[in-house]
Order: C-alpha cells, then sequence, then structure tokens
C-alpha cells in the first residue's frame, strides 16, 4: 500500500488565495493596509533570496512591503535603532529579522525588541510564552504550517499520539506546543531519546524535524501513520528531507513530499501572521487609523 501525499504547495496557494481575500477585506473596513518590514542585515545570498520571496509574496497578498536593508558592517546600535523605529511605526504591522545577523550582531538581544504584537517570526520570548499559555500571538511559521497541513488532510489532531522528533525554539518545541494545545498526546524526542524507533512506532502522527537526512525509516512508523517532514538537505539529487520517503510511503497513511510538502507553507504562515498582527494592533487600539 502507498500512502496518500500531502500537497503542500496547493494547501499553501489555497491558504494565499484566502489570505488575499481577508487581507481585502481588513483593509475596506479599516482603511489599513497590513506591512511587513523584511529587515536584511548584509548581503547574504541565500538570506538576499528568501527575504525577495517573503517580500514579492507579501505584495500579490496585497500587503506594503517595508522592506529595510542595512550593509554588512552595520552595528549592534544601527539595527537597535532600526528596529526601535520600526517597532514604533503604526505603518509596520509586521518585523521580521532575517536570521542568521552578522557575527558581530546578537541576534537574541535584537529580536527581543520587536513587540509581541508585530512578532510575524514569532520567535521573541512574549511570543514563545503566549503559545506556551495558549494565549492570542503569534506563532512560529513552520510549526503553523504543519498544523495547517494536518488539518487540510482531515487528519484528527484531538487525542492522537503524535511524536515530534526534535526540540529546537524554532521547530520542535512549538510544533509540540501547538499540537499540546490542540489536545494531541506528544512526546518529544531528541538527540538523547533512547530507542527512537520504538517510540515512533507508537505514533499516529510523526513530526520529523532532527535535520538528519533520512533518518526516519519504515521500522519507524505504525502503518497508516501520518508522516510530516520538516527537514530540508540540499544534495547532489537535489532537496531532500528527515524522511526516507520512498521506504515510509509503503507504510504510512499519508505523507508529506520533500520538497513541495512543508516548505511552501512557511511563506504562506509568515503572510497570515502579518495579517494576524495587523488585526491585532487594530484590535489593541494602537493602529494609525484606530
Ligand atoms: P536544529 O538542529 O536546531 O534542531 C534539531 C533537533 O533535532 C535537536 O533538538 C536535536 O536534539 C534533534 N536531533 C538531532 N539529531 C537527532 C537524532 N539522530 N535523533 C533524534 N533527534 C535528533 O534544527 P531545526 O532548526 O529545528 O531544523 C530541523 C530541520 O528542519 C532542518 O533540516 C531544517 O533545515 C529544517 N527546517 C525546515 C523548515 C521549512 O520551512 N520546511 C524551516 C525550519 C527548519
Amino acid at each position: 500500500m502507498s500512502a496518500g501525499i500531502i500537497d503542500g504547495k496547493a494547501v499553501a496557494a489555497s491558504v494565499r488565495a484566502a489570505l488575499k481575500d481577508e487581507v481585502a477585506a481588513f483593509t475596506a473596513e479599516t482603511g489599513i493596509q497590513p506591512g511587513l518590514a523584511t529587515v536584511l542585515v548584509g548581503g547574504d545570498p541565500a538570506s538576499e533570496v528568501y527575504v525577495a520571496n517573503k517580500r514579492r509574496s507579501s505584495v500579490v497578498a496585497g500587503m506594503a512591503d517595508l522592506h529595510q536593508h542595512l550593509p554588512e558592517d552595520a552595528s549592534q546600535a544601527d539595527v537597535e535603532s532600526l528596529l526601535r523605529a520600526l517597532a514604533a511605526d503604526p505603518a509596520v504591522s509586521g518585523i521580521l529579522l532575517q536570521l542568521p545577523v552578522p557575527a558581530q550582531l546578537d541576534a537574541v538581544s535584537l529580536i527581543e525588541l520587536i513587540p509581541f504584537e508585530k512578532d510575524v517570526d514569532g520567535l521573541t520570548t512574549m511570543s514563545v510564552g503566549l503559545l506556551a499559555q495558549n494565549k492570542a500571538g503569534l506563532r512560529p511559521c513552520t510549526p503553523s504550517g504543519v498544523i495547517e497541513l494536518l488539518d487540510a488532510s482531515g487528519v484528527t489532531i484531538e487525542g492522537a499520539n503524535v511524536v515530534v522528533i526534535g526540540r529546537s525554539e524554532l521547530v520542535g518545541r512549538p510544533v509540540a506546543q501547538l499540537l499540546v494545545n490542540r489536545n494531541a498526546t506528544v512526546t518529544i524526542a531528541h538527540s538523547r531519546t533512547r530507542d527512537l524507533p520504538a517510540v515512533c512506532r507508537e505514533a499516529d502522527i510523526i513530526v520529523a524535524a532532527a535535520g538528519v537526512k533520512g533518518l526516519v525509516t519504515a521500522d519507524y512508523i505504525k502503518q497508516g501513520a501520518t508522516v510530516i517532514d520538516v527537514g530540508i538537505h540540499r544534495g547532489e539529487e537535489g532537496l531532500s528531507g528527515d524522511v526516507a520517503y520512498a521506504e515510509v510511503a509503503e507504510v504510512a497513511g499519508l505523507i508529506t513530499p520533500v520538497p513541495g510538502g512543508v516548505g511552501p507553507m512557511t511563506i504562506a504562515m509568515l503572510l497570515q501572521n502579518t495579517l494576524r498582527a495587523a488585526q491585532l494592533q487594530y484590535e489593541l487600539g494602537g493602529s494609525a487609523a484606530s
């Protein structure tokens, strides 16, 4: 038996199409056009490509592109003063500091300057706390994309046994928290977990975010389980994930491919966060038009 494929490109396209309508309705109702301020420091080629994609996608969704670029040798004070200005600017709904930043900068303290209601990456301590307490706030994009894929595929999260492989602040921890908030029974596995295949065989849903190419093989999978592969690895044969796709697809019920699974969801969720940010600021009464 071969697993059904969860088509991340199609789900992302439908999220983006719905979002475009939602942005238009929000702007018509409030007079506010959501604006995304991507902040790029220096000229890292991969970061330039990522930021260009985010900017283009935000404009397609009907948002204002409020991109900021600082030179490679920008000081901590330069970036701090830019982030403070963006935090205070009512035209800016969302702020995204593109990582990594050049070595002379302290990314952790810079991120903390982003107010929670503009934190479209969901990485500040405040946003992490709001997620932990299941209170309204902005959630990290890739983890939200995982939940969106499960929902779009009709997978029942409530009551499901889920194993998340990985405990990073960017993916593993927040995805586990989102799943707990949706009433799943969640195990967080990591590099010190004993007998990972046995732990995973208990799972109705596996979220693989270890950053280890092909880690999850067929013997990890309970027949019919849903497998979400967050991993991205660039090799000579193209992109692949943390899941040994061909053999796992023989046992799983549903599976995300790499590429074309979780990857396309990240920008879609960033755009959704930017609209949520604008809505949150409007509700808090801090927007220009309120
Ligand atoms: P990370 O290196 O920060 O964290 C990896 C986690 O996996 C750690 O918590 C570690 O304990 C665990 N781990 C490592 N080896 C393991 C093993 N052998 N068994 C069990 N657990 C193990 O990585 P990250 O930032 O969380 O990213 C994980 C993967 O997801 C990477 O491949 C990354 O490229 C990818 N990623 C994809 C997207 C996307 O948009 N699809 C976004 C972010 C990250």
